[in-house]
């Protein structure tokens, strides 16, 4: 079985991971509120899409 020849140091260790993140992908701010929304679906809180499409509210 391959085994690495060297341990990974810290710092290249730290680089790798700086790219996990914890964080939902997708999330804009609304343009009608300014809530953070889920991209190309209704605004939760003010219920609008693509300017002043209303849902519901
Ligand atoms: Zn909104």
């Amino acid at each position: 079985m391959a085994v690495p020849k060297r341990r990974t140091s810290k710092t290249v260790k730290r680089q790798r991971r700086t790219h996990f993140k914890l964080q939902v992908p997708g999330m804009v701010d609304c343009p009608n509120c300014g809530e953070k929304k889920l991209a190309h679906r209704v605004c939760k809180a003010c219920g609008t899409y693509k300017g002043s499409e209303v849902v519901n509210k």
